[in-house]
């Protein structure tokens, strides 16, 4: 029988381990298609069940489409348009990604849960829009719910009864969230410093502008709802005054330019991120107009976020004044999988509030988010390290863990459920730990209290169009995570499952390309660069004899273009699919980039920026797909990718193509 990590690492009881395996078959429609009847059947029967709501709208409406319309040459000819139209689309889409199969270690994308399609293509013909109630009065239900569902998995308050309850919704994918959370930061930034020059009386504003724009994010909430009482409280006439006199004074009303120049104290606020930050970053600073000259990308080490280098960054802002907006910590790199210690920015948001400088702590776990499935508990409290260890070989480092224990402290997170949650495209998710906040984000006056008494949660949040970057958006979409979170609870024992595949697949690989490296040592240096946080997997090659950079790259290039998409091949030629990423020293240190380079025998002069030689080419491979190691079959898909990554190497280099 073949020898898997959970043969050897058996957790708990076989009888255990089956029930999981058989609960994940249940998952997705398959590698194979194996669950065709099932989703068929759900796909009809819920179809049928629309097409009877539609009927017993107006029952006595008669139709308006005449049984006889069919046999109409008009009525024929249209529906053959329409069949050639789809035969072709269909026949073209066949030059698709084939993202079920476990051949695929490509890109952060897999097979798709059967509850989340269902839901979705269930919901579509309904066409709801979650920009507001009026327009879905279910589905945006579903979606403000489901931001309550993914704030539990984070470890941020989830009841709407508690007044700082956080709040969440869904955007077309992690980049709109991303720019939803610097939105929300300076929005709550220069709240304090709009509301002091608004002159409001009796709120115990801070002394000046600096320390104004430097509040820490739950002082500013603080202020926000003294000043939301305050408002309350006032004659309807002259709440509307006040809230003009507010408004004028405002960033969002003034714009950049105009709300510095008015407080020349102040210099635009810069976002701490680490240098392996996704580009969305770069995307969200230019849309807000703060510019993406004000992102500063700080240093890493072992690929995550370097916490000293954080806080000489940040005792430098505090020294020359240059105000922070936010830190970003990454959980889960886009491009290594690589996972920053959250902790630390956490502490560093602290200690930074004592010498004076206040930001935000947010977190783009657009890829990791769901991982952190693996810490939580059904009751939703957090795991120990020990307990979660005894499952793998070496997850969770003590680094790891902490990062994710300390999710529940920063104040806004990024979360693809189009990634590691398994749903189809566009569905991204924005969440912040105190909903308070939000208000600040309406686009008409929000009053917050009525008679004193905070509104209903549930009520303001169905108008969620007020709220959000977009407008109309697909209730389709929430109907899908929510339906999902349901099916799959976001703790260890129910949606865990599935990234526990992930990591254990991730443990698998990395020790196959360690027995990798010493069987082609003849033919190639091969090394895992870095050991992965999660469930993705680099590796380097070399071919032996070989110390010219661009050489090498050359070689990766080359075995990269037999493991990525070619619109022009069928598919079926592939054998496999893997991604590919690059290691440059300033990502990585100059340390680091000489350990690696030296242990695959390359010449550290020949990295070289003048030939275009100034990073390293490596593979990337993302262990998303649950059946990476078929046990049904015995089979590892990891071990054949092995045996073929050395088939191939074997084979360009016997070409004398290669180096
Ligand atoms: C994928 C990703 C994004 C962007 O998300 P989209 O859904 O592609 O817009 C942002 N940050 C990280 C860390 C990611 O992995």
């Amino acid at each position: 029988m073949l020898e898997t990590p959970r043969n050897r690492h058996r957790p708990v009881d076989a009888s255990a381990h089956l029930a999981e395996r058989r609960t994940l078959d249940a998952c997705f429609l398959g590698p194979y298609g194996e669950n065709d009847v099932l989703l068929e059947k759900l796909v009809v029967e819920f179809l049928r069940d629309h097409v009877h709501w539609r009927r017993n709208f107006h029952p006595e409406d008669p139709p308006a489409i005449p049984t006889s319309a069919v046999q109409d040459r008009h009525y024929q000819a249209f529906e053959a348009r329409m069949r050639r139209e789809l035969h072709q689309l269909s026949a073209a889409l066949k030059h698709s990604v084939p993202f079920h199969s476990p051949r695929y270690i490509g890109h952060m994308v897999s097979d798709l849960l059967l509850p989340g399609l269902a839901a979705q293509i269930l919901a579509l013909p309904y066409n709801p829009n979650n920009v507001s109630e009026d327009a879905a009065p279910v589905t945006v239900q579903l979606e403000v719910l489901a931001g309550l569902q993914l704030a539990r998995m984070l470890g941020y308050p989830d009841d709407p009864q508690r007044p700082d309850c956080a709040f969440g919704h869904l955007t077309s994918g992690g980049t709109v969230a991303n720019y939803q959370a610097l939105r929300l930061a300076l929005a709550l930034k220069s709240f304090p410093v709009a509301l002091r020059a608004a002159g409001i009386p009796d709120l115990d504003s801070p002394a000046d502008d600096w320390e104004a724009f430097n509040l820490l994010p739950d002082d500013a909430i603080g202020l926000l709802e003294r000043w939301q009482r305050w408002l309350g409280a006032q004659p309807a006439d002259r709440q509307l005054r006040w809230q003009d006199r507010l408004q004028s004074e405002r960033i969002e009303e003034l714009g950049i330019s105009e709300f510095f120049s008015r407080h020349p104290a102040l210099r635009v606020p810069q976002v701490l991120a680490p240098i392996t930050a996704h580009y969305s970053w770069s995307k969200g600073l230019k849309m807000l107009g703060l510019g993406r000259g004000q992102l500063r990308l700080l240093p890493t080490s072992g690929m995550r976020l370097d916490a000293g280098g954080l806080h000489e960054a940040l005792e430098e802002c505090a020294r020359i004044r240059q105000p922070v907006l936010m830190a970003v910590a990454v959980l889960g790199s886009t491009e290594y999988g690589t996972i920053d210690p959250v902790h630390s920015v956490v502490e560093a948001r602290n200690r930074s509030a004592r010498l004076g400088l206040g930001f935000s702590v947010h977190v783009d776990a657009a890829w990791g988010g769901y991982l952190t499935t693996l810490f939580r508990n059904p009751d939703g409290t957090l795991r120990e390290r020990a307990e979660v260890r005894r499952e793998y070989r070496q997850f969770p480092q003590p680094e790891i863990h902490q990062a994710f224990a300390a999710l529940a402290e920063t104040d806004s997170v990024t979360v693809d459920p189009h990634k590691l949650g398994y749903i189809p495209y566009g569905a991204g998710a924005f969440v912040c730990r105190d909903h308070r906040a939000m208000a600040l984000l309406s686009e008409q006056a929000d009053y917050v209290f009525r008679d004193g008494q905070p509104r209903d949660y549930m009520s303001r949040y169905r108008q969620l169009g007020q709220f959000i970057p977009e407008g109309s958006k697909p209730g389709a979409a929430a109907a899908a995570v929510y339906v999902t979170h349901r099916v799959l609870p976001l703790d260890y024992t129910n949606f865990g499952l599935l990234p526990r595949q992930t990591i254990l697949a991730a443990e698998s690989f990395q020790e196959r390309a360690r027995q990798f490296a010493v069987d082609t040592a003849d033919a190639v240096a091969a090394m895992v660069p870095f050991p992965p946080d999660s469930n993705l997997v680099c590796l380097a090659l070399n071919p032996r004899g070989n110390r010219d950079l661009a050489q090498a790259n050359a070689f990766v290039q080359r075995l990269y273009d037999e493991l990525r998409c070619d619109p022009h091949q069928p598919v079926q030629i592939k054998q496999f699919f893997a991604s590919m990423t690059t290691l440059r020293p300033s990502l990585i240190g100059k340390r680091e980039m000489g350990r690696i380079l030296d242990e695959l025998g390359i010449d550290p002069s020949t990295l070289d920026g003048s030939r275009g030689g100034d990073r390293l080419v490596i593979l990337r491979h993302t262990m998303m797909n649950p059946y990476l190691i078929d046990e049904e079959n015995g089979i590892s898909y990891i071990e054949l990718y092995f045996e073929y990554l050395s088939a191939r190497i074997r084979s360009i280099r016997h070409d004398g193509t290669g180096p």
